[in-house]
């Protein structure tokens, strides 16, 4: 389950100093992912799995100068029980607060981690228009679910949209309007072309500057929501 360990960052949980846990496997299969190791399965099958009472031990050692610990992927969510128990121990034996990044598909596991109060923070990915999940073999209609479940439960969650020209312009965020209400805020990512990624035989474009401000602008004009822009 465990693939990656980082000990500090600064960057993934806001306002934090926190230790980031990789979980390996997703059931998405967006081209623009740059996490291929963790995603396909052949590659995915040559990192070795990190034990979780060895992680534990790394957060123990670290809960004097960090507040914070990331739950990341791939798509943690798909190991349901397991994580279940990883995030109890985690809260049981250190102070840490607990993130958690997600692609949403899973709303039965946000619902029984949020029950019992496992998380403190969630990312939550818009990846393109509703209608266009399945181009992701995703389905909105369980992301949908997920944003009711974070609400209902009072879960402090932001939404997280990687600004990839070819699944995100004006008209992609327009159908995502009606979504963001609730979140803490919008993280408007910059999409890093640089990186090796799921597709690369597809041209997916790249925003510049200029472009992600107007995509911002246009997030702030229709929302109340506060708006930021990440990896410029
Ligand atoms: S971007 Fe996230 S949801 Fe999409 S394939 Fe990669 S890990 Fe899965």
């Amino acid at each position: 389950m465990i693939k990656g360990f980082r000990g500090t960052s600064l960057v993934d949980f806001p306002g934090r100093l926190a230790a980031v846990v990789f979980l390996g496997g997703c059931n998405f299969r967006c081209p623009f992912c740059y996490n291929v190791d963790l995603v396909l399965p052949e590659r995915l099958s040559r990192l070795k799995d990190l034990p979780p009472e060895e992680v534990i031990k790394e957060l123990k050692r670290r809960e004097n100068f960090i507040t914070g610990v990331v739950i990341t992927g791939g798509e943690p969510t798909l190991y349901k029980n397991l994580l279940r128990s990883f995030l109890e121990v985690i809260r049981s034996e250190t102070p840490l607060d607990i993130k958690l990044d997600t692609n949403g598909s899973q709303p039965d596991v946000l619902e029984s981690l949020s029950k019992e109060a496992l998380l403190d923070y969630v990312a939550l990915d818009f990846k393109t228009s509703p209608s266009r999940y399945a181009e992701l073999r995703g389905d909105f209609k369980a992301i949908e679910e997920s944003l009711n479940i974070l609400q209902k439960n009072q879960i402090s969650y932001e939404i997280r949209i990687t600004a990839v020209p070819a699944f995100i312009s004006f008209e992609e965020l327009k159908e995502l309007l009606p979504y963001f209400k609730g979140a803490k805020l919008v993280a408007l990512q910059r999409f890093m072309n640089e990186y090796e990624r799921l597709a690369p035989e597809k041209d997916l474009g790249v925003y510049g500057p200029k472009e992600l401000k107007e995509l911002k602008l246009f997030l702030e004009e229709n929302l109340s929501v506060p708006v930021e822009l990440r990896n410029v």
